[in-house]
């Protein structure tokens, strides 16, 4: 249930916004989602297609760009990317390490008229 209330925030700002700059529609929502955060892009469009009537969402489709996991190691300085959010270094075992990216969940860009 994690992904609907984030898809809930999401149709509200996208609505928000909507509303700032006088659109009457959304067309489409450009959404940046890193693999750090869990979220399931299938899941988020369920919920989408769920919340969308009756908002100016109706006729919008999300584009996910789906951000990779990068870490950086302390010890032996090497960048990695990752399938799975672990915190060890598949370089040299050791879990002094920086999340670089992947943590992201936004919205890059709205269109609509
Ligand atoms: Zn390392």
């Amino acid at each position: 249930m994690h992904e609907y209330s984030v898809t809930k925030s999401l149709v509200d700002l996208c609505n928000q916004e909507a509303d700032k700059n006088n659109l009457n529609k959304i067309h489409k929502i450009t959404l940046k989602i890193g693999r750090f955060t869990g979220f399931s892009p299938d899941s988020i469009k369920f919920y989408f297609d769920y919340l969308k009537p009756n908002t100016k969402c109706v006729d919008a489709k999300i584009i996910f760009k789906e951000v990779p996991i990068r870490i950086k190691c302390h010890d032996c300085k090497q960048e990695s990317v990752l399938d799975e959010p672990l915190f060890l270094c598949p370089h040299c075992g050791k879990t002094d390490i920086s999340v670089i990216s992947g943590r992201e969940f936004y919205v890059e860009s709205i269109e609509g008229e």
